[in-house]
């Protein structure tokens, strides 16, 4: 909530919109109309100011800003505006409430009216009158109906009349699975934002009518690939409308060529891509299928029922917003945007009318909702496609999270066991599985190298991602066998296949065990080159398991685990008590500390950034860090201070340039002073390659380092324009790439002019088919997920330095990923790979 210019006396306005932008901007614009008049203009929009959603409390709080007793006028976008205003209303005391009208005018036209008579001393209910006629000059203008006449309620009739003016088109949907959630979200999104009307039907099928706003109507059309859809549009904004939508189908909706695999999942589960080694054998959990018991929940006051709901869903409303944010950081834009659906589907005009109806007519919140929610289902299961049918998996999720939301189901009771088998896991749920009760996962989609793939990895948990739809049908509590090495899943396995998966979980065991064993000791090649196994840290926990499985360092701390999900940044002293904790954990051994990467695609709520098209392209890393000098100096100072008592390297992420690296490096230089100890004696300064024009300008960084760290994820995801968390890509996006490998080689050639260490950070450290490669170019550190070390420093004492190097030479001649892990693979002691990461 924002105040802006005010004047005593006059009716107060309140602006109720999804987006804080949007808000701000409508309210600069209506006041240029003023003249230096002055009206009170509260605003009550977006969830922050990138987040969009709107919220019944900031909107009690406006309008008591702006009520300066002569009422107060209330202009809403659209959707869940009404609905929390409404809300709103219902919460602020009887007396305050009576001040206040909500006003149906459209907002940027009406809030231009409004703040005109406002200004000239109307009262509150001829400036919502006034602001309600506020299309009239436009209309009148186009010659187009007005707007009440462009509003009929088209929807209730199949087969309804034309409205005046009314504007028709035709287009065919080319997207390979036809009209499912992300392209009909696009579609409702791109609808719901324009003045018009907007109603669709399958002309192919020959359809009823549905308005093109409401996504859990569109989805019941049952629109398949090649399906020719019709659409007539009506209202001030009807041809811009009809546009965009035959634009949008001529995109394919903006969904990728070839579709997403996301939401394209194969027929049968053939191909799954093994992600984390291990073997587990356990019964089915899904997600999505666990029933919420709904009997004994009785109906109170409908009032009531409706506010609780209502809250459940801004609830609801505000971690999906919160999982999109964080998904479009880890996996991608196109990727994230399956939440739109969801955010949809919990502002549907059409379901929450529904959920209203029932709620008046007696029925408790939750059934209410559950029974609205199962109708669409419904009407799904009528369509004969049966990848639209999956769809209802889609609004199970929703449904089943604001009954969580509502009857307060939360922690154990839904704690999963098990093989967690789903769709897709967020990085946030699958940091949430416990590993002591989750044997193993299988994703029916996802990519190895996605975050939660890293994060299934680090929590030891064997996985297999890409495993395709089928898996999705395996009922609950079926017994599956689940091989994270290989790949291999088995539904209901026999005795001797159980059998045969535990053989191989023993041996596994084995050999983790021995490798266990020798964890502490030094990692020497053969012939006794040093190779120091450090640990990818995000939490005290790991450091401390680091430390039980040996690691000889950490050599990634991902600092940006204490910024996010939180209102403010940390503190210099709650940042120096963690990386000293972080210290304690690994008994004093060298703690690497990256300065904070995050950027446009990991948003932190508290540091406003513009949106962005590439996020990935965008304000990421050191980037933003120097532009946001506060933080990084902040954070450097923490360092020092920690750096004065324990070995301790300050590793600077996504240089892609000497000036940022000599910015940052001067920032650190202005901490020092700032401690005033002087310069602690075991620290040392490196910078990660991760974008390819900075490994081959290694040469030009060396001498300002004491160490590069190679960050393989993102190198490999720039060198091969292969988003890393994108299923679709993840064939191309493979570390093993020559031209990802020379990259790195080129980093060593650049390094050893000065004599800079060379690290390896990325998930390849972790794969002890890469070991022998980066060792022979040059790598002297390989900082893998903790449970990897013990069997990565296995794998080293197995390397001759002098063969390690001809292999890799060898594999940047080669000419594709494949053809090294050939090449590999014929240097490899037999099952060696088995032992990885156990
Ligand atoms: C990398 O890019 O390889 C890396 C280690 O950094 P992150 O995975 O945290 O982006
Ligand atoms: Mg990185």
């Amino acid at each position: 909530m924002r105040p802006h210019d005010e004047q005593a006396g006059s009716v107060g306005l309140v602006v109720v919109s999804h987006s804080r932008p949007l808000a701000n901007a409508a309210v600069a614009l209506a006041q240029e109309m003023l003249h230096g008049r002055r009206v009170r203009v509260q605003v009550a929009a977006g969830l922050d100011d990138t987040t969009f959603g709107t919220d019944a409390t900031q909107i009690m709080a406006a309008i008591a800003a702006a009520d300066q007793g002569q009422g107060v006028v209330v202009l809403m976008d659209l959707g869940s505006a009404l609905l929390s205003a409404e809300l709103a209303l219902e919460l602020l005391d009887e007396d305050a409430a009576a001040r206040v009208v909500l006003c149906p005018a459209p907002l940027v036209e009406g809030l231009i009216v409004a703040t005109v008579a406002a200004s000239a001393g109307a009262g509150r209910d001829e400036v919502a009158a006034e602001a309600t006629g506020a299309l009239a000059g436009k209309t009148s203008h186009l010659g187009a109906p007005t707007a009440s006449a462009a509003a009929p309620d088209l929807a209730a009739a199949p087969d309804p009349a034309p409205a005046p003016g009314e504007l028709t088109g035709v287009f065919t949907v080319g997207n390979p699975h036809g009209l499912h959630a992300r392209p009909a979200a696009r579609l409702v999104q791109a609808v719901r934002t324009l003045d018009a009307q907007v109603l669709i039907r399958n002309r192919t099928t020959g359809s009823a009518w549905v308005p093109a706003g409401s996504l859990s109507k569109v989805a019941t059309l049952g629109v398949l690939s090649g399906h020719e859809v019709e659409a007539r549009a009506s209202g001030d904004e009807a041809r811009e409308a009809l546009d965009q939508l035959l634009r949008l189908a001529a995109r394919n909706f903006d969904e990728p060529a070839g579709g997403v695999v996301l939401d394209a999942p194969p027929a049968t589960f053939t191909a799954p891509i093994p992600t984390a080694p291990g073997v587990g054998i356990g019964p089915v959990w899904s997600p999505r299928l666990g029933p919420i018991d709904l009997t004994g929940i009785h109906a109170g006051d409908p009032a009531v029922e409706w506010r609780r709901l209502s809250e459940a869903i801004a609830a609801v409303r505000h971690s999906v917003s919160r999982v999109r944010a964080r998904a479009t950081r880890d996996i991608g834009e196109a990727e994230a945007a399956i939440f739109d659906a969801h955010l949809l589907l919990l502002d549907d005009p059409d379901l929450l009318g529904d959920v209203r109806g029932r709620v008046d007519g007696g029925q408790s919140a939750a059934a209410a909702w559950s029974a609205a929610v199962d109708a669409v289902s419904a009407d799904l299961a009528d369509v004969p496609d049966p990848y639209l049918r999956a769809r209802a998996a889609d609004l199970a999720a929703v449904r089943d999270a604001v009954l969580r939301e509502l009857l307060g189901l939360t922690g154990s009771d839904a704690a999963p066991t098990g093989v967690v088998v789903a769709g897709d896991l967020t990085p946030a749920e699958a940091a949430e599985l416990d590993p002591s009760r989750v044997v193993a996962v299988v994703l029916a989609h996802g990519a190895p190298t996605a975050h939660s793939a890293i994060l299934l990895r680090a929590r030891g948990i064997p996985s297999v991602v890409g495993a395709g739809a089928d898996v999705l049908d395996v009922a609950p509590g079926t017994l599956l066998a689940v091989d994270g090495g290989s790949g291999e899943i088995v539904i209901d396995p026999s005795p001797q296949v159980q059998e045969r998966f535990r053989a191989k979980a023993a041996g596994l065991a084995r050999r983790r065990s021995q490798a266990l064993a020798d964890a502490a000791a030094p990692a020497l090649t053969g012939d006794g080159v040093a190779i120091h196994v450090g640990a990818n840290v995000g939490s005290v926990d790991d450091a401390r398991l680091a430390a039980e499985c040996g690691a000889d360092l950490a050599g990634l701390v991902r600092t940006e685990f204490l910024f996010l999900d939180r209102a403010h940044a940390p503190d210099i002293d709650e940042q120096e008590a963690i990386y000293r904790a972080i210290a304690e954990a690994l008994g004093g051994r060298r703690i690497t500390l990256r300065t904070l990467d995050v950027g446009g695609d990991k948003p932190l709520g508290y540091l406003p950034m513009p949106a962005e098209a590439n996020p990935f392209l965008g304000l990421r890393g050191i980037r933003l860090s120097l532009a946001n000098p506060q933080l990084l100096a902040d954070q450097l100072l923490a360092m020092v201070r920690v750096a004065h008592d324990v070995p301790t390297s300050v590793m600077f992420p996504m240089v892609s340039t000497l000036d940022e690296l000599s910015a940052a490096r001067r920032m650190l230089d202005d901490a020092i002073k700032h401690v005033g100890m002087g310069t602690p004696p075991d620290l040392q300064v490196g910078m990660m390659v991760e974008v390819p024009a900075a490994a081959l300008k290694a040469r030009v960084f060396a001498p300002h380092v004491d160490f590069f760290s190679v960050g393989t994820n993102d190198l490999t995801q720039y060198a091969l324009a292969a988003e890393r968390g994108n299923p679709a890509v993840a064939d191309v996006g493979d570390p093993f790439d020559p031209g990802v490998l020379k990259l790195v080689e080129a980093v060593c050639r650049g390094a050893a002019t000065t004599g800079a260490t060379v690290a390896v950070c990325g998930e390849v450290a972790a794969d002890d088919r890469a070991t022998g490669l980066l060792v022979g170019f040059g790598v002297r550190e390989l900082s893998v997920t903790p449970r990897a070390v013990p069997a990565i420093k296995q794998r080293v004492r197995g390397l001759d330095s002098e063969e390690a190097a001809t292999l890799a030479g060898a594999a940047l001649a080669a000419a594709g990923a494949n053809t090294v892990r050939d090449l590999v693979d014929g240097a490899l002691p037999p099952d060696a790979s088995a032992v990885v990461a156990e």
